[in-house]
């Protein structure tokens, strides 16, 4: 299936995307508004172009108009990163995404209609700290402020019990919504169930009760 993306910014986030987008075979037209990026870029993507992205009749001028999803990945210019976001709800972009560089900017991108704000450093940031915590978790996931689901790779403290042995819901008022064993992935555990090397569990619940079992269970 091809769709038509456009990626505005090509630092180390905004290339990586463009990279992934090609080598996926989707069809993507690159922004930025430095030549020697565009160079880089321009055997890459499927169209490379020098354009200033706070210039609204440059924007118009590529057809941004026809593209359903646009990614705007300008960093350390915030400035530049906000009108870029209002050029293109203006216009009417089915979806846009745009990288955050700190909490306020995602805020102001949130009030101006961003449908999609990511935060790459601080979540990677995250989701490194928690697998510092212990190498079996696996990764982790924000839901809210205060929820987030955690995977994690069955230890010594888990292999060979049962959910009922290990009675999470009740010690730590955590979930087990899944549990994958290679390529299988069982939405309904079972109570009974006896966890094996090599079990990944995906449990969901508040920061807090998620602390708490990784550090006694994880
Ligand atoms: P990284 O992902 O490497 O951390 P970054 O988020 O720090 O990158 P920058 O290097 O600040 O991002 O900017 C990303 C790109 O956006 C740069 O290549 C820059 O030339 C481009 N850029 C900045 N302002 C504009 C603009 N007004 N129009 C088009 N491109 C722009
Ligand atoms: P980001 O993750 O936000 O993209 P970055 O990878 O661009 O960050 P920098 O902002 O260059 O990283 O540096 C990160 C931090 O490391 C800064 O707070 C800086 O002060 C600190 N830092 C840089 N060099 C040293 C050093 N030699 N000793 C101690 N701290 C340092
Ligand atoms: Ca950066």
């Amino acid at each position: 299936m091809k769709r038509d993306y456009a990626v505005i910014g090509l630092g180390r986030f905004g290339g990586s995307i463009c990279r992934e987008l090609s080598m996926e075979g989707m069809e993507v037209l690159v922004i930025d508004n430095d030549e020697d990026k565009i160079n880089e870029y321009k055997n890459i993507a499927s169209h490379a172009v020098i354009a200033d992205a706070t210039d609204e009749a440059s924007l118009k001028e590529l057809g941004i108009k026809n593209i359903d999803h646009v990614i705007v990945a300008i960093g350390d210019n915030i400035q530049a990163s906000i009108l870029t976001t209002v050029i293109l709800t203006d216009l009417g972009i089915k979806k846009i995404t745009v990288k955050a560089q700190n909490d306020y900017h995602e805020k102001i991108l949130n009030k101006i209609g961003a449908d999609n704000v990511v935060h790459p450093e601080r979540d990677m940031g995250k989701r490194i700290a928690h697998n510092i915590i212990s190498n079996n978790i696996l990764d982790y996931l924000e839901l809210s402020d205060d929820h987030s689901i955690v995977e994690v790779k069955a230890g010594e403290k888990m292999v060979g019990k049962t959910l009922i042995d290990l009675d999470i819901r009740a010690n730590y008022g955590c979930n087990v919504v899944a549990i994958k064993q290679g390529k299988d992935i069982n939405v309904s555990p079972a109570a009974e169930d006896v966890l094996v090397e090599e079990d990944v569990l995906i449990v969901i619940g508040s920061d807090k009760d998620i602390s708490r079992f990784e550090k006694n269970l994880v």
